[in-house]
């Protein structure tokens, strides 16, 4: 496997694009995020929301939360640095967690006032179903309604500016011809989020399209009556997790009372799904050798937190790419499925060069515990 030689993502990721030296880029964004003037940004970002700002009689933007560190920022920020009159939207994702439930509670506490769009439940469970066994992503409506719910909540309040937080597409490397871009539309929605399955395309799935209003992105007649526009704040001022974080857990924002969930190095991100915090990064890393404990040790990295050869000794210690035990029986029990459907499932998702097979059967070798055996580790 080869790895980037700054940070420690295997050159499986998607869209990973490598330079002569070896340095991928996501480490590359780090050095152009310096050159970047982000005093001429700020302005250009006052001069946008002056236009937008109202009084207080009325909501001025929207911000899309999950109550996460970022998104808890984004919100405080907005109103107290940049004297903005929120509302906040929440997507509420596929199971939400206690410590999710109570990081919304704490944004609520902090005054802001929160529309949670919850879809019904049956239709769903039915598209978690679709991203598990067709897109083997279990989140995949969540990667949709998060997008959605805001920009359908900002058409019906007549509220024209959202607000999103980081351009993941710029942060963790992307396109090229998108990572510059600084708004999020329909067209950034479909390319990056939907996984090739647009939501028109469950109909086929025998999913009823009128059950699952909250994930349809509104029309472009009603974009433009209502003068849609959406931006990250990651464009306009250099985005840094730690910070947000410190700033939100000062005021009383939790990180996980249980450590890190599943996958992951530390204690403080993908909280609020569970289905997120293990499945999903679990799924990740069998189809591309890689899961959230990595993400997240390249960006100790890049921000110089971290060496590469500390993170590869940190790497070791996570549980990425062990089964995620702590919620697989919840999500058998969600879908209706057995433990073999389950690893059947995940069995013909999974990149069958990266894992050690049974040479005489082909079939993917599994130890005591039913985990793959990996022929690959970060070095
Ligand atoms: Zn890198």
């Amino acid at each position: 496997m080869r790895y980037c030689k700054k940070c420690i993502m295997p050159a499986t990721r998607p869209e990973q694009v490598f330079n002569d030296e070896g340095i991928c880029n996501a480490c590359l964004t780090v050095g152009q995020k310096k050159e970047i003037d982000w005093d001429s940004r700020k302005q250009q970002f006052e001069s946008i929301l002056s236009k937008y700002r109202s009084d207080g009689s009325k909501y001025d933007c929207i911000i899309p939360v999950s109550g996460g560190k970022d998104s808890c920022y984004q919100a405080i920020v907005m109103r107290d640095k940049y004297n903005m009159n929120p509302l906040c939207v929440n997507h509420s994702p596929c199971e939400l967690t206690q410590v999710g439930r109570e990081n919304l509670e704490f944004l609520s506490d902090q005054g802001f006032d929160i529309i949670s769009v919850i879809a019904n439940r049956k239709a769903y469970r039915e598209m978690v179903k679709i991203g598990f066994f067709k897109l083997g992503d279990s989140c995949w409506p969540e990667h949709i309604g998060i997008f959605t719910a805001p920009v359908r909540v900002a058409v019906n309040y007549n509220i024209p500016l959202i607000i999103w937080g980081e351009n993941s597409q710029f942060e963790y490397g992307g396109p090229a011809t998108q990572s510059e871009n600084n708004f999020l539309d329909r067209n950034w929605l479909e390319q990056f989020q939907m996984l090739g399955h647009r939501i028109s395309d469950i109909v086929h799935d025998g999913v009823n399209i009128n059950d699952v209003k909250t994930h349809l992105y509104p029309s472009d007649e009603e974009i433009n009556r209502v003068g849609i526009t959406g931006l990250f704040l990651g464009y306009f001022e250099s985005w840094d997790t730690m910070r947000n974080l410190k700033l939100v857990e000062k005021l009383g924002w939790k990180r996980n009372p249980e450590g890190a969930v599943d996958g992951a190095y530390n204690d403080f991100e993908n909280l609020d799904c569970k289905w997120i915090g293990g499945l999903h990064d679990y799924m990740k890393f069998i189809k591309f050798g890689y899961g959230r404990a990595t993400d997240q040790l390249c960006i100790e990295i890049r921000a110089n937190r971290m060496t590469r050869e500390a993170a590869i000794e940190a790497y070791k210690e996570t549980s990425e790419g062990t089964l995620p035990n702590t919620y697989i029986p919840d999500f058998l029990k969600y879908l209706g499925i057995s433990f073999d459907e389950f690893t059947d499932n995940m069995d013909r998702f999974t990149n069958k060069s990266l894992f050690e097979r049974d040479e005489d059967t082909g079939k993917l070798k599994k130890d005591d515990n039913g985990n793959l055996v990996r022929k690959f580790m970060p070095e």
